[in-house]
């Protein structure tokens, strides 16, 4: 399969476009939020096969959004990336045992991204949630 939508959730302009380049580049479509709240309204109504969740955010953070993406029967099965900069020890703990899918930290590493997309989204479509 190519040519899947990904959401991308991320406030940092020069952020998105990059993820936005590098994911098209590659057979993806993109739509975009610069909040967590949007983009889980969003989430909802597109049902993407992944987003890639930045954690610091305007609103609610990354992890409270991923919270509620997994409490939505409608959004639970979508797997969420987190895409941060948080360097510090505690802080990769912290986003580690909050349940996300998947991990890049930022600066982003352009080839690992869309490794790490195509795998989480072809373990997804191998039937890992039925
Ligand atoms: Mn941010």
């Amino acid at each position: 399969m190519a040519n899947e939508l990904l959401l991308i959730v991320e406030d940092n302009e020069k952020n998105r476009r990059l993820l936005r380049d590098i994911l098209q580049v590659n057979g993806f479509r993109t739509v975009e939020s610069e909040t967590a709240e949007e983009g889980i309204d969003i989430a909802r109504r597109e049902q993407p096969a992944l987003i890639l969740m930045d954690i610091q955010l305007p609103g609610i953070n990354g992890i409270e959004a991923l919270h509620r993406l997994k409490a939505d029967p409608e959004t639970a099965g979508i797997p969420v990336m987190a895409v941060t900069a948080s360097a510090m020890r505690q802080d990769v703990a912290r986003i580690e045992g909050a349940g996300f899918d998947g991990f890049q930290s930022k600066p982003i590493d352009i080839k690992a991204i869309v490794i790490a997309a195509r795998e989480l989204i072809d373990r997804v479509g191998a039937g890992e949630h039925s």
